[in-house]
């Protein structure tokens, strides 16, 4: 039976009962909940891959910017706790906004500046930090030995991968393949938000990053060749509006010039209100 948990006092005992057990590995997920079938392979591969897994439903304030979704951010607390379960969660921790912010949302920060400003940085400010930071809160109370991530989150986890590395945490990063619905679409809970006639529409940055995939599979590494046919997939769908088309080191997030294996090839757009991302690792 899945507990749930609403204070990091109640969490950490929960972490510590288990380490003076012995040999027990534990997995965090974090989530904001509204929780869909690419919450639920992360939540399977922890259960795979640990003893006892935890999955946090908290919808982050310090991450949204002042004009973004974070009142309107779709919340269904019922349907994630089935779902959480069903996958493999052993512990459902759901703290409330104060019980992470004690002292409020401006009081004390973890950041990357090295990596915090690109990407998505670059039209969300602050957005890192504030994952930077509740992720850290997330840690220090749960002191998991794995965390599992999206990949469909690339700049996420590389702000994530320096956090640990540079504060020197225990806890391991993890990383899943995106999931797609038939058609292609990353699984985001933002599609909530989506017309029928937006949701066609969003097809246009599976389809670039397909696009991508296959040029470079046929050996074009160019990155301007690659970033112009790139622009040209979206050109076709002028309703949908570019944020970024980029390709990267996954680790530095700088530009690269010629793609290698393991560059990131990420893409964000506005389809209506809605901003979505999508990329691929190049094999
Ligand atoms: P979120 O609830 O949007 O903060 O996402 C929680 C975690 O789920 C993050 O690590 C995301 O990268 C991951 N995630 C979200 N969508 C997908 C997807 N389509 N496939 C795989 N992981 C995902």
């Amino acid at each position: 039976m899945m507990q749930v948990l609403r204070t990091v006092a109640e969490l950490r005992r929960w972490s510590r009962t288990l380490r003076a057990a012995g040999g027990n590995i534990i997995g965090l997920v974090p989530t904001m909940g509204a929780l869909h079938e690419g919450h639920a392979s992360l939540i399977r591969a922890a259960r795979a891959g640990c003893a006892q897994v935890a999955v946090s439903l908290f919808v982050n304030p310090t991450q949204f910017g002042p004009n973004e979704d974070f009142a309107r951010y779709p919340r269904s607390f019922e349907a994630d706790g089935a779902l959480a379960e069903a996958a493999g969660a052993d512990v459902l921790f759901a703290p409330t906004v104060e019980e992470l912010y004690p002292n409020g949302a401006e009081s004390t920060f973890v950041d990357v500046p090295i990596l915090s400003d690109r990407l998505d940085g670059a039209s969300r400010p602050g957005h890192f930090r504030g994952v930077a930071t509740v992720v850290t809160k997330l840690f220090l109370a749960a002191e998991p030995d794995r965390a599992y991530f999206g990949q469909k989150d690339a700049a996420q986890v590389a702000v994530l991968r320096r956090m640990t590395a540079d504060l020197r945490l225990a806890t391991e990063i993890v990383v899943c393949p995106i999931v797609r619905d038939a058609d292609g679409l990353a699984l985001s809970s933002r599609n909530a938000y989506l017309t029928p006639a937006e949701r066609t529409q969003a097809l246009v940055l599976s389809r670039a990053v397909r696009h991508v995939e296959s040029l470079v599979a046929g050996g074009e590494r160019r990155a301007p060749i690659l970033l112009a046919s790139a622009h040209g997939v979206f050109a076709a769908v002028p309703e949908v509006r570019v944020d970024y088309i980029a390709l990267l080191d996954w680790a530095t997030l700088d530009p690269v010039e010629i793609a290698a294996s393991g560059t990131l090839f990420a893409v964000a757009a506005w389809a209506g209100s809605t901003r979505l991302i999508d990329n691929a690792i190049l094999p």
